[in-house]
């Protein structure tokens, strides 16, 4: 057993509701991958807890981190994202949704190959632990490279391999047999289904999709309402909403994280409040910016019925960066605008988002996402001392709207430091970034034609 204690740090605990508190002077106690105790510093968890039950501690830590100056946060969870995108950063700028999806990514995704998705995924998981993200909820193609990603950089990851119904049943197939091996090939690495829309999937391949997860345990992570204009066109085409899609096929019975979900309207909260405790919804706003996408997330009135919301990125190629502390900015910010009110998605709330919100969207609700005994000891030290964070009169504010993914110093994932001193420890960032460079012209090569799939939702 190893026993490792962060000394002397400032812990951001992070409640199921109310607001957030910053206990200073504690020491947080890991043992193998788990928190056991948070205590004040220099106080044994033994002597903490008197009445224990008489599992006494380790006399000696094996390791000490001092965390003197320092906040230790919840990793932060990346909700959605396309991971191996980063290979397309900067590579679509300035389209409307329809050409940037027509024009540039499906047709660039014709050259997804293992090897440049696996490459795309390093820089991905490099990029995110560096900036203190130490869970991604994903959706790709190829997820089994993206798992051997994770696996190598220490972080963990839930994989969706993505698949559309014009690819036919054997793709399909394959995706869904990618997702029952995903889980087998190590630590940390779960998995759910990926069909990719509810305008890319048939409700036929939905309604075989939510059996198979309902049978083998799956949820089910899709794109579903990303817009109102998807919303409009479902109920011009189908005569339903897209919830409605999700509901007559069984996808919400078997539980299911829903990327965006910006086109959700009122007459949908009561269908979804029916499954509010397996559905999660990940918000994603900067994408819903740049893309001109009309509005956000609902935020308020999915919390109203009881669903648990997480912050994404969405991939690279639309989002520019796989920095959850932007995402939660950006998410504060867009609320205040979109209810048209200061007091709405306080600081608290926002964090909350980013950590619990975060586990329950990737099916780690009761593991990972708070700084508890009990739980994962995934977490992020961050400093808080640059000129852009000082003076710190709330460390909470701070953290929403001060702070840089470059202030994170170390971070660890199931008790293992993958970031140590603002340096990766389980990568070679230098060959990393090498292998990207040498390979990213590959991807974004429009000369072959054709295109994965047209988008006209
Ligand atoms: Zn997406």
């Amino acid at each position: 057993m190893s026993y490792l204690v962060i000394r002397n740090v400032s812990v951001l605990i992070v409640p199921e509701s109310g607001d957030c508190r910053v206990d200073e002077g504690q020491d947080i106690h890991i043992e193998d991958d788990q928190i056991t105790a948070i205590t004040a510093t220099g106080v044994t968890p033994s002597a903490a807890a008197q009445a224990d039950d008489g599992a006494a501690a380790p006399e000696a830590a094996s390791e000490v981190i001092d965390g003197t100056g320092l906040i230790a946060v919840p990793g932060l969870v990346n909700s959605h994202t396309h991971s191996p995108m980063v290979m397309m950063r900067g590579a679509a700028e300035d389209l409307s949704i329809d050409d940037w999806f027509n024009q540039r990514i499906w047709p660039m995704e014709v050259n997804l190959t293992p090897e440049r998705v696996r490459v795309g995924a390093r820089l991905a998981c490099a990029e995110m632990l560096l900036a203190g993200v130490t869970t991604f909820v994903d959706h790709y193609f190829h997820a089994d490279q993206i798992a051997e990603a994770a696996l190598e950089s220490g972080i963990r990851a839930d994989l969706a391999p993505t698949f559309f119904s014009s690819t036919g049943p054997e793709a399909i197939e394959a995706a869904i047999a990618t997702a029952r091996d995903l889980p087998t090939l190590g630590p940390r690495i779960t998995s759910s289904l990926g069909p990719h829309a509810t305008y890319t999937v048939s409700d036929e391949d939905l309604r075989r999709t939510a059996d198979i997860a309902r049978a083998e345990g799956f949820r089910i992570h899709l794109h579903a309402a990303e817009t109102e204009d998807q919303t409009q066109s479902s109920l011009d085409r189908l005569g339903v909403t897209p919830m409605q899609v999700l509901e007559r096929t069984g996808v919400l019975d078997a539980g299911a994280l829903i990327a965006h979900g910006c086109g959700i309207r009122d007459p949908d909260l009561p269908i979804l409040e029916r499954y509010a405790d397996r559905t999660t919804v990940a918000s994603c706003p900067k994408v819903y910016l740049k893309l001109a996408m009309g509005t956000v997330t609902p935020i308020k009135g999915l919390q109203s019925i009881g669903l648990q919301v997480g912050i994404g990125t969405d991939g690279a190629a639309v989002h520019n960066t796989l920095d959850v502390w932007e995402s939660l900015r950006m998410v504060a910010l867009t609320q205040k605008q979109r209810e048209q009110d200061a007091e709405w998605m306080n600081v608290s709330d926002t964090l909350r988002l980013a950590t619990r919100g975060g586990a329950a969207a990737a099916g780690l609700a009761d593991q990972v996402g708070a700084l508890e005994p009990g739980r994962q000891a995934d977490l992020a030290l961050v400093d808080l001392s640059g000129p852009h964070c000082q003076p710190v009169h709330d460390a909470r504010a701070a953290l929403v709207y001060s702070v840089r993914s470059s202030d994170v110093v170390t971070v660890l994932v199931a008790g293992q430091v993958v970031v140590r001193d603002r340096q990766l420890t389980t990568m070679n960032l230098d060959e990393v970034l090498a292998d990207a460079k040498d390979l990213a012209h590959t991807l974004v090569d429009l000369s072959k034609g054709g295109a994965v799939q047209h988008y006209a939702p």
